[in-house]
């Protein structure tokens, strides 16, 4: 007679327990379990009270991932808070309304913003902080070039795919159209973008920068009927920030050159793409 196979031995707990916690999505309590277990025996806590301490942790990155994957959907130009804004720079911005908006309760409300002022003055800066701000406080948001939109528009049309596009931006909670304004829109780019404007209305928050003032809009959509309905929706429920001033890097880059008194032309220039003004290379 041949003796039995010895049956196979059980997969350590630790593998099973790895398994389960991959299984169950808990990367944090995976990564954290055996360390938060030192501690609570060190510090004599019971299971109960280990367990909460794990539980935490996963949440707090579990909302950490979240953020992330928020504004990675954002698709942002770049990532930028009001942590590195400097309100004394631009005056004519109001600074309590501001960091009111920050705190995102006009996303609630379904209120649009739109940041009007010349080139520079920290637009740009300001709506990309107020994206942020909402991703941090777990609103879905989608950013944009008024140009950049507009091609995907025309794109999605040509391609039979518009109603789905239209879907999307119509259900995102805050739609960032940054830059209306510098480039003129074909009469069909500027029915594209109105009627995504139209379809927000009400619906969600939209927040709109441009360096030019309401009056000279006509000039961007061609077409004052158009243009004055698109303002109606936009402004329905609406804060204004001012952002008239100088421009930040052109104030910037003076400074720079105070600094560096050498003649333009020894310095390595390269030329600001939106203003045109040389920026010396320091
Ligand atoms: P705009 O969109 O109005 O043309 P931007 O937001 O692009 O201006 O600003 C130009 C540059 O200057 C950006 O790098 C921005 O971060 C910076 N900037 C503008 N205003 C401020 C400010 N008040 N504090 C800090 N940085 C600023
Ligand atoms: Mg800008």
């Amino acid at each position: 007679m041949t003796a039995a196979a010895p049956a196979a031995s059980p997969a350590p707990p630790q593998i099973l327990l790895a398994h389960h916690l991959r299984q169950l999505k808990l990367p944090t309590f995976l990564r954290e379990y055996e360390k938060v277990a030192a501690e609570a025996a060190r510090e004599g806590l019971d299971h109960v009270r280990f367990l909460l301490r794990l539980a935490e942790l996963e949440l707090i990155d579990r909302e950490r991932r979240m953020v992330e994957r928020r504004i990675r959907a954002a698709h942002f130009s770049a990532v930028k808070s009001f942590d590195t804004f400097d309100f004394t720079a631009i005056p004519s911005l109001n600074k309590p309304l501001t960091l009111e908006l920050a705190r995102c309760e006009y996303l609630i409300a379904r209120d649009n913003v739109i940041a009007l002022g010349n080139s520079g003055t920290g637009k740009t800066h300001a709506c990309l902080a107020l994206g942020l701000a909402a991703c941090q406080r777990g609103f879905p948001v989608s950013f944009f070039t008024a140009a950049g939109l507009v091609h995907q528009l025309m794109e999605a049309r040509d391609e039979r795919r518009l109603l789905k596009l239209q879907a999307q931006l119509a259900s995102v909670k805050l739609l960032i159209v940054d830059e209306l304004g510098y480039v003129p829109l074909s009469q069909t780019g500027a029915e594209l973008l109105f009627e995504i404007f139209s379809q927000r209305h009400e619906r969600g928050s939209t927040i709109v920068t441009s360096n030019l003032p309401f009056e000279e809009w006509t000039s961007v959509f061609g077409n004052q009927r158009l243009t004055g309905a698109l303002l109606d929706r936009l402004t329905h429920h609406v804060h204004i920030l001012e952002l008239n001033g100088e421009s930040y890097r052109l104030k910037q880059s003076k400074a720079r050159r105070r600094r560096d008194p050498r003649p333009p032309d020894e310095v390595a220039a390269a030329a600001d793409p939106e203003t045109g003004e040389i920026i010396p290379d320091s």
